[in-house]
This record gives structure tokens, sequence and C-alpha cells, in this order.
């Protein structure tokens, strides 16, 4: 919960203005922050071997071992990026 910085009224986090005194609000989420493009990238990535793990039990190119490993890694490296950013909201 946030609260104005000119009036000290109560501000949901979506507010771009404050409803009290029409105080613009500082946006503090306006940049993606590192974490959030890390997350992004690691979810992109775990889809990715999602679906390379799929097409490895049909192409027999593909090592299924090495993709399903891939997978693990990723699920666990996507799993404390979103643990991080969980505790980071408090
Ligand atoms: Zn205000």
């Amino acid at each position: 919960m946030d609260h104005c910085r000119q009036c000290n009224s109560t501000l949901k986090s979506d507010e771009k203005e404050c409803w009290g005194c029409g105080a613009g609000v500082p946006e503090q989420n306006s940049r993606p922050s590192f974490n959030e493009r890390f997350r992004k990238v690691v979810k992109v990535t775990f889809l990715m071997f999602a679906g390379l793990t799929v097409a490895s039990l049909f192409v027999e190119s593909l090592s299924f071992v090495k993709c399903i490993s891939g997978l693990l890694v990723l699920f666990l490296v996507k799993n404390s990026a979103d643990y991080m950013a969980e505790a980071k909201k408090g």
C-alpha cells in the first residue's frame, strides 16, 4: 500500500494520480527491472526446452535426456527467480 507524498492519502498501487490532491504518483515499476527481464528470458527458454523435450520424443537426433535435464535446471532457476521476486514484494 502506497501513500501520497503530498497529502498522505492511501493510494492503490495502480493509481497514477492521487485522488485527494491530484499529485502525480511516481511510478515504481515503469521500467522492467533486471529481475523482471531475467524472469522473462528464463520463461521463454523454459518453454523452448519444454517444446524440445516433447519433440525429442519423436525426433531421434534430439537427446531426450539432455532436453529433460535442461528443462529441470530451467525449472529450478525459474522457481528461484519467482521466489526472489515474491520475496522482494514482501
Ligand atoms: Zn495526495
